[in-house]
């Protein structure tokens, strides 16, 4: 662990050592970010070394990562990440943007982002020789943990809102967490298990209060760019380095997703191996636009809203990690967008439609924003555009059927099917 340095605050830089137990910052309840032995890793890894790691995951940037390799070889903890980065010819051309590429992080082994910062959590969490894991989720966060626990055989408790998704709860329930359904918020629930965890000594992963699942989420960047080399390799990467996008578009709730980005990509910045940070656009849901407000309003301090819309992997009150969310889009030079439920469900269409990606409402909101950015001109036509698609639609049916409609219903004869064929 000796890449592992320590944290420092992202509010008022106060430095912590790494034997320290703590989650927030203990003056003002930051978020901490994370420091690692850059030195160290420059003279431990490179990209080229990177690029010669059989790990088809997250685990090929272990250099990166203030854990150990954690084992458990041959479980879907090893096959997390290395998800596709699609280059889509009919939605390139549709959206006049010849260098889009959409990140399909729906095919991860629970079928969304989060088990990028799941899997870094237990593997913390096995280090610190805890008993059992607890998170606070709107659903896919503790489908993430439960999926990484009983993978690496750690029981997990989870506290999700009783209006999650039937799928994103059936998944907490087969891989055997503890599950309490709250009677309220996501925002309830994630106090809940703060206090539960100070209760009972849970190893706690809620996003925007756990370190590391920055961490894991960087992991995003990394394979970007190394992918983007790799399918770019007629041309030059930079040096010996990778490839940076101009622009990624994500969708936002607390923010963690486009934190743990913007470090991804600092790093490689600071080591080097890519020239530039990207564009950091966040997408919020107009239900749910806490971060999206402050930026418009140039504020520091983040309001909290009453968060209501269909994308509930982004529906929250207040975003745990919205000043780190806000600080990256701002030092990016890039923006917040807002879009609305319907546009969202028309992106899920179109995006399935003409890439082929089936996304989860909160996946496609990232789309709608990328549409709306076309439109208001805010892309060049020469940029490298990744889109991130953070969650499988097949977690959330009934939004996939009020965005598709319903099939045909016929008897089974030939006269039935020309009648509806005739129209
Ligand atoms: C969690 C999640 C997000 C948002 O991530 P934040 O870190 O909360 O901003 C977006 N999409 C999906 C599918 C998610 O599960
Ligand atoms: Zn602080």
């Amino acid at each position: 662990m000796s890449r592992f340095l320590g944290y420092r605050c992202s509010r008022c830089g106060q430095e912590y050592g790494a034997d320290e137990r703590l989650y927030v910052c203990r003056q003002d309840g930051g978020n901490l970010d994370v420091l690692l032995d850059l030195e160290r890793i420059t003279a431990e890894s490179s990209p080229a070394a990177i690029g010669r790691s059989r790990e088809p995951g997250i685990w090929r940037y272990l250099p990166l990562l203030p854990v150990d390799d954690p084992g458990h070889q041959g479980t879907p903890l090893r096959a997390v990440g290395w998800t596709p980065l699609y280059a889509p010819p009919r939605l390139r051309h549709a959206l006049g943007l010849p260098r889009l590429w959409v990140k399909d992080d729906g095919r991860n082994p629970t079928a969304s982002f989060k088990d990028r910062a799941s899997a870094v959590v237990v593997a913390r969490a096995q280090e610190l020789g805890v008993e059992r894991v607890v998170t606070a989720s709107t659903g896919n966060a503790g489908a993430a943990l439960a999926g990484m626990a009983a993978a690496a055989g750690m029981p997990a408790v989870i506290f999700a809102p009783m209006t999650a998704p039937p799928a994103k709860v059936a998944q907490l329930m087969i891989y055997g967490a503890q599950v309490f359904l709250i009677e309220g918020s996501y925002d309830q629930a994630f106090d809940l298990s703060i206090e539960a965890s100070a209760a009972y000594g849970w190893y706690c992963r809620n996003t925007g209060y756990n370190p590391f699942t920055a961490e894991g989420k960087k992991t995003a960047a990394y394979e970007i760019c190394e992918q983007l080399t790799l399918a770019e390799s007629t041309q030059a990467g930079v040096g010996n380095g990778w490839l940076a996008p101009d622009v990624v578009l994500v969708s936002v709730g607390d923010g963690n997703i486009i934190s743990g980005l913007a470090k991804g990509f600092q790093d490689l910045v600071d080591l080097g191996w890519i020239a530039a940070a990207p564009r950091l656009y966040a997408v919020q849901a107009e239900g749910s636009a806490a971060v999206y407000n402050a930026f418009q309003a140039g504020a520091d301090e983040i309001e909290p809203v009453q968060a209501t819309t269909l994308a509930d992997s982004i529906s929250v009150d207040q975003p745990r990690d919205g000043w780190r969310a806000l600080q990256a889009v701002r030092r990016t030079g890039g923006k917040c967008l807002r879009v609305t439920d319907q546009a969202i469900l028309e992106a899920m269409s179109d995006l399935a439609l003409t890439a082929g990606v089936f996304a989860e409402p909160a996946g496609a909101a990232a789309h709608a924003g990328l549409r709306l950015a076309v439109a208001e001109g805010l892309l060049a036509e020469d940029e490298r555009v990744v889109l991130l698609n953070t969650g499988n639609g097949i977690k959330d049916v009934a939004s996939a059927m009020k965005a598709a409609g319903q099939p045909t219903v016929i008897e089974p004869t030939m006269a039935a099917l020309a009648a509806v064929l005739a129209g």
